[in-house]
């Protein structure tokens, strides 16, 4: 009864909604991207401002409840939700303002990138962050932020400005460099530790019309486009981001049906500047390897390319990754990932290799807590099916995979590709150098660890 009447005082007290398991649209609002995890809170709290936040987070905290806050919901392990807890979800806070003459982008922690990517290319800017458009830029910033305009314009943290966040005792504070800078340095990379994030401040890049798309090639060709990619990455100029996939050619349009299902290994690039300098970028691709069984780089605007793989990936497909950052790729590691490409046990499950060279490079590794400023990409293995009956299936293949690779990467993996169960030494791996210097900055803004319901660092 006296639960009740609390949870109906919360309920008076916001602008947003709130939706408990007897709400309709219970079911759409707990869902979560990835269709393997499924969490039943006790409370959504659609917050529609920061007071709602506010509100959010006292009530949280004064009854005890686990907290999950939950930005575009792609989260791999669906840190986005909880059972039986509170769901901070912003994602109804999607403004976003560009302010064309200092080039910076203010934006609400609902948006997705493709709301933050149309947006901006109202104004020919963008502000670098992944490779699909449905992702939540607020998790995928705190996390760090790979994507096309990383070899040039660094990770999304290297283009935050400014954040505004409500902090575990109900504060509302901005970290940016000149004003709580040991939370502005924990937020690059240390994830949802340390509060909510209201609003961020980017700053943006001159991105219009991009030559950009894939390039794929039969895998009997993998080890050779491999080697030769290890060797052209470091020489390409930093417009050019290619990254590299093992994958399979999907079973529909728009591929053409006689590679439907064929084993691939795709290049696929997005240069930002003049055409004409792009063409000559990628030219190698074309004079140095075999033919392509598919070529569909052209010019393109930016957000098209930010959007191009968004009809393969819908909500709600089960999803089992796992990440690592790499350095180099020997030939004994192409074998490797080519034995275990071959055994991939769906044609959307992949291997992608995403370049973090170039810019990201000229910050030092404790600068942000994001600690691997020296690796040459971020690897993703992850295992997609929509068919649940395949979840152990895809599990058991991301694992030995990753397993089989691991001796060919660094310490640790980015914290956006893993999922739940990596346990707490990983993390501390991960963070390398910076562990101990994120303890302390959680220590003096979460120090009850109220928000846990992440890559958690502990107190
Ligand atoms: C299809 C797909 C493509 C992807 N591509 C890329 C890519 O190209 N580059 C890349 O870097 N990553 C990529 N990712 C990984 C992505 O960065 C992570 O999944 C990230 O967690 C997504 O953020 P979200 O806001 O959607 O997730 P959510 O599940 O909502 O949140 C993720 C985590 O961030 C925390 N969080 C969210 N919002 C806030 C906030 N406002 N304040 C404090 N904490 C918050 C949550 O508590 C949770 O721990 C991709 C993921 C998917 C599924």
């Amino acid at each position: 009864m006296q639960a009740a009447a609390t949870t109906a005082n919360f309920r008076a007290s916001l602008r947003g909604q709130i939706i408990e398991p007897r709400d309709q649209g219970y079911d759409e609002a707990r869902s979560l991207y990835n269709g393997m995890i499924e969490k039943r809170p006790r409370v959504i709290a659609r917050c529609a401002d920061v007071a709602d936040v506010i509100s959010a987070v006292n009530f949280g905290r004064d009854n005890d409840l686990l907290i999950a806050i939950r930005g575009g919901g792609h989260n791999g392990p669906g840190f986005g939700s909880c059972d039986d807890g509170l769901v901070i979800d912003l994602s109804a806070m999607k403004g976003v303002r560009v302010d064309p003459t200092s080039r910076t982008v203010r934006a609400g922690p609902g948006c997705t990138q493709g709301d933050v990517d149309h947006a901006c290319h109202a104004f020919g800017l963008a502000v670098p962050a992944g490779i699909v458009s449905t992702t939540g830029l607020a998790g995928l910033t705190l996390g760090g932020g790979t994507g096309y305009l990383t070899r040039n314009c660094g990770l999304t943290i290297d283009n935050l400005i400014e954040a505004d966040v409500v902090l575990a005792d109900g504060r509302f504070v901005t970290a940016s460099s000149s004003q709580n800078e040991d939370l502005f340095w924990g937020l690059r990379g240390g994830g949802g530790n340390f509060g909510v994030v209201t609003s961020f401040m980017f700053r943006a890049h001159p991105a219009s019309t991009v030559l950009a798309g894939p390039m794929m090639w039969e895998i009997k060709h993998a080890r050779q486009i491999m080697q030769w990619y290890r060797d052209f990455l470091p020489k390409a100029p930093l417009e050019l981001c290619t990254f590299l996939g093992l994958k399979t050619v999907p079973s529909t349009e728009p591929f053409p049906k006689d590679i439907w299902g064929k084993k691939i290994v795709a290049l696929i690039s997005c240069y930002n500047g003049p055409a004409e300098d792009g063409q000559k970028a990628m030219q190698p691709m074309r004079s140095e390897l075999p033919v392509a069984i598919l070529d569909w780089v052209g010019p393109m605007p930016f957000p098209a390319i930010q959007s191009m793989f968004d009809p393969l990936l819908p909500k709600g497909l089960q999803w089992y990754w796992k990440g690592a950052y790499v350095r180099e790729l020997p030939d004994q590691a192409i074998d490797v990932h080519l034995e275990h490409a071959m055994k991939a046990p769906s044609e959307l499950s992949l291997m992608h290799l995403y370049p973090i060279d170039g810019a990201v490079h000229r910050l030092g590794n404790d600068e942000t807590p994001w600690s691997c400023r020296d690796g040459t990409w971020s690897m993703v293995i992850a295992a997609i099916d929509p068919d649940p009956a395949r979840a152990a299936q895809l599990k058991r293949w991301g694992k030995a995979y990753w397993e089989a690779v691991n001796p060919f990467t660094m310490g640790g993996g980015y914290v956006n590709f893993m999922m739940g169960d990596e346990g707490d030494a990983r993390i501390k791996a991960t963070y390398g150098g910076n562990f101990e210097r994120l303890v302390a900055v959680k220590r003096k803004y979460d120090p009850n660890n109220l928000f846990r319901v992440n890559q958690n660092i502990k107190p």
